[in-house]
Parts: structure tokens; C-alpha cells; sequence
């Protein structure tokens, strides 16, 4: 069993200049360049583990009741944040999410080993509990050190807004979140209400609120969680270690991220990679990052090999929460697709809410960022990119419950561009026998 106190990680520049920052620092930027910080674990201090004893620890304590190792993330916590001490963790049980294997869609795909995971089952019903889990913990590490904190604050597109407000509620700290108004769901805008956090609702979109909350939390007193702050990485990152062990250990051939920000597909190459060097798996999958094309800087990147990349401003599409034309994060994604022979690819508004339409025919319940990723699948498996007999999984990372509006649009038509190919009604009957008969016996 590793020591507590073996293992350290800090903050360092991501383009690589000169300097180490402690994770308790308020620090966001690298002082020298500007560009974002990532945080780097000691990998010397780490490998006096093997990988077969890193998978057995991780494997050991996978869904397990005791506090805090059951949950996901703090399961792994060694790799993540390993200078938290148990006492500070704010945890709601995140991570340790089903990788479906989507029996009825690799049919319908023409892929036989497609497996979806399902991020969005999760408290707040998306993927960015995972990462909130170890930013207000820390938060709450530093609060109790004596530093003055009085509230953490971000700018949102509803999922992250929805995953700060529960986890500041459990812990007890203020929450402030800027949300760009009429563009998110009913239900992402309920969750940081009910859970008591101060809900801004600006004119603007996500990226006008960013440039605010980043202005507003230069004033120390108020801490950032936006997915800027490398810490929430660091927890996304496990996304990559828990695919590969629930497949026994083995590495998809392809991963496939919706991507609007872009910490997320950072996050899992970070994992990737980190599980690699560690010998926990013996290769690395390839990477697609999915974009809606209503909100594609990254995939314009693309089409140019990555020789330049220019933020622009990005359309309404029904996949709001990656809506999204100036990513915070992407230089690491770029650097990230580059290593792990990565695509972009993007969806339509009719391709995106035709394919979440029919991975719901096939079981699940998905969100229209899932959409996003499905359509992207088709993609590149009608045109060979993938395999029929490749392993690929889809990362889901929102409960299609929160965009209830969505669907319910999608099954009306009242989507006005397109048709919805796989709408479904209720019947309106008389409340006889005889006409739900007549019914059934034209259905089945
Ligand atoms: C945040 C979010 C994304 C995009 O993740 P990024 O890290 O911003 O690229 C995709 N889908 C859902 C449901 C999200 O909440
Ligand atoms: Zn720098």
C-alpha cells in the first residue's frame, strides 16, 4: 500500500517555461508566458509501483463503501491529487459510471464492439462532477489552512454551473455562477437555484461570461472553477483509466469526446498518457474530438493540419453546452490530438439530434452532446476511419434528462431545419378497450 505523503504533485506551466506553483497557490496562469498551468505529478515517486500493483490497488478499491476511495475519482487519488488530505474531501459519489455495451447500436452502427460511457449518470447528471469533486475539495484544503476564500465562482454553459453549486452546497461554501441567459435548459438553470447558489443570468453568451468571471476572480477572496483551473483535469482525467479497466484492462482502438471548451478531451489524453507511462496499459487509443458544426473552431483547425487556429463567434445549436467559439483549453487539445493520431469531426443540428434519437432506440437516454459524438461515430465508420471490428467508445457526458426541451421538440418536429426521422407521439384515445386494441394490434 503507498503512504500517504510519498507522492506530490504542483502547478507548471503548460508551454514548459521555468517556475513550480504549490496546488494551495491561487494561480490560474503562468506568471512568465500567460498560457494555462497543468498540474504534474512526481512520476519517479509513482513508478516504485508497478502497473499490475497500480491496477490491483485501483481495482481493490472500485465502488467500494468506504469513504473516500469508492468514489471514482478519490479511488484513484494517488494519481489525481495526492496531497489531499481524506478529511477535506468533498465527494458525492462520482465516477464508477456503466460503460454500456450497446448491444442494439452496433447493429444499427455497423460497429461490433461499440461501447458507450455513461458520464451523465452521475449526481448532478454530467461528466463535470468528476472534476468538481477535487476542485472544491482543494478549495476546502485551503479554506481550512487559514486562507481567505469567501466563494467560487464560474461561467457556464449549465453543466458546470449545475456540478459547483452542489458540491459548494455539500461543503458549505458560497457559489457563484454566470450563466448565459435563455441558452441553457430549464433544468441546468433549477439546479444551481436549488442548491443556493448566487445565479447570475447575464445577456451575453458563454464566452462573454467567461471574460467576466475571469476579470471577477482576479480579486483573490473569490476562487475560480472554471475548467481553466487545472485541477478539474485532473478528475476528468479518470474518465481514461476507468474505460480501460472496464474492459479488463484493455485499450479501445478509438475514444470519441464532444468537445466545446475542450478540457475534457485534454483530460482523457492526460489520463491516457498517465496510464501509460505508468504501465497500467501497454498502448494508446486514438483520439476524436466531435463539435457541433454550429460551434467548430477546433474542427476549422483541423481542416489546416492545426497550422493556426482562430476563435470565432459560435452559433445556437441544440448541443448548448458546447456551444462554445473561443475554447479555453485549446492549445492542450491540440497538443493532445496531435499525440494520440487525433481527428475532429463535426455534426450537423439534423445529424446530431437524428443520432441521439437513435442511440435512445437502442436503450439509452442521451443528451444532444452524446448526439454530437454518435453522429461523429457514423462518420467515420461509413468512411472507413473505423473499423467494423474495432473497439470504440463513445463518452456520453450528460443525462438526456436534463434537455427534456430538446426532445421533446425532436418528437413534435418542431425542430423547423429538418425532419426528425425517429419521431414518436403519444396517441390521444377515447378510454375504451376496444380502441387501445386497435392500437396495439397496429403497432406490434
Ligand atoms: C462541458 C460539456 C461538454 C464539453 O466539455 P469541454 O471540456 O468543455 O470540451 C460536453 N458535453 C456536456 C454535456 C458538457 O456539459
Ligand atoms: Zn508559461
Amino acid at each position: 500500500m503507498p503512504q500517504k505523503n510519498k507522492f506530490h504533485a504542483v502547478y507548471r506551466c503548460f508551454a514548459g517555461c521555468e517556475g513550480e506553483y504549490p496546488l494551495d497557490e491561487i494561480i490560474y496562469r503562468c506568471p512568465t508566458c500567460g498560457g494555462l498551468l497543468e498540474v504534474q505529478h512526481d512520476m519517479d515517486s509513482l513508478k516504485v509501483m508497478s502497473g499490475k500493483e497500480w491496477r490491483n490497488l485501483f481495482e481493490k478499491r472500485f465502488m467500494q463503501p468506504q469513504h473516500p476511495f469508492g468514489s471514482g475519482i478519490w479511488g484513484k487519488k494517488e494519481w489525481i491529487n495526492p496531497t489531499m488530505q481524506d478529511e477535506n474531501i468533498v465527494s458525492l459519489w462520482e465516477g464508477g459510471t456503466n460503460l454500456f455495451a450497446a448491444q442494439r447500436l452496433r447493429k444499427m452502427m455497423g460497429i461490433d464492439n461499440l461501447y458507450v460511457k455513461l458520464c451523465g449518470n452521475s449526481h448532478t447528471g454530467s461528466f463535470k462532477d468528476l472534476g468538481m469533486t477535487v476542485l472544491v475539495s482543494q478549495v476546502k484544503q485551503m479554506i481550512a489552512s487559514g486562507q481567505e476564500i469567501r466563494a467560487v465562482a464560474c461561467a457556464s454553459t449549465g453543466d458546470t454551473s449545475a456540478a459547483l453549486a452542489a458540491y459548494c452546497a455539500a461543503a458549505g461554501i458560497p457559489a457563484v455562477v454566470l450563466l448565459p441567459a435563455n441558452k441553457i435548459s430549464v433544468a441546468q438553470l433549477i439546479q444551481p437555484l436549488a442548491n443556493g447558489a448566487l445565479t447570475l443570468s447575464l445577456d451575453t453568451d458563454f464566452d462573454g461570461c467567461m471574460a467576466i468571471v475571469k476579470q471577477l476572480t482576479e480579486r483573490k477572496d473569490i476562487y475560480l472553477a472554471n475548467s481553466m483551473n487545472s485541477l478539474r483535469v485532473e478528475g476528468q482525467k479518470s474518465i481514461s483509466v476507468e474505460i480501460t479497466q472496464q474492459l479488463q484492462w484493455l485499450v479501445p482502438d478509438w475514444v470519441v469526446v464532444p468537445g466545446g471548451n475542450l478540457g475534457n478531451i485534454s483530460a482523457i489524453g492526460k489520463g491516457f498518457q498517465m496510464a501509460y507511462e505508468l504501465g497500467v496499459i501497454d498502448r494508446l487509443p486514438r483520439l476524436v474530438c466531435a463539435q457541433a458544426q454550429n460551434a467548430n473552431p477546433l474542427y476549422e483547425s483541423y481542416q489546416n493540419g492545426f497550422a493556426d487556429f482562430y476563435p470565432k463567434q459560435a452559433q445556437k445549436t441544440l448541443a448548448s453546452a458546447i456551444q462554445i467559439g473561443n475554447p479555453v483549453s485549446v492549445h492542450k487539445a491540440i497538443k493532445t490530438l496531435k499525440a494520440f493520431e487525433g481527428i475532429v469531426e463535426q455534426a450537423s443540428e439534423e445529424e446530431l439530434a437524428n443520432a441521439a434519437a437513435l442511440g435512445d432506440l437502442a436503450g439509452l437516454f442521451t443528451c444532444p452532446h452524446t448526439g454530437v459524438a454518435l453522429a461523429a461515430t457514423q462518420k467515420l465508420r461509413d468512411r472507413g476511419d473505423i473499423q467494423p471490428k474495432e473497439t470504440v467508445v463513445v463518452v456520453s457526458t450528460a443525462h438526456g434528462l436534463k434537455f427534456t426541451e430538446f426532445k421533446q421538440k425532436y418528437h413534435e418536429s418542431h425542430l423547423k431545419e429538418f425532419a426528425s426521422r425517429y419521431a414518436n407521439l403519444p396517441k390521444t384515445l377515447p378510454a375504451t378497450l376496444d380502441a387501445v386494441m386497435e392500437a396495439v394490434e397496429n403497432r406490434i
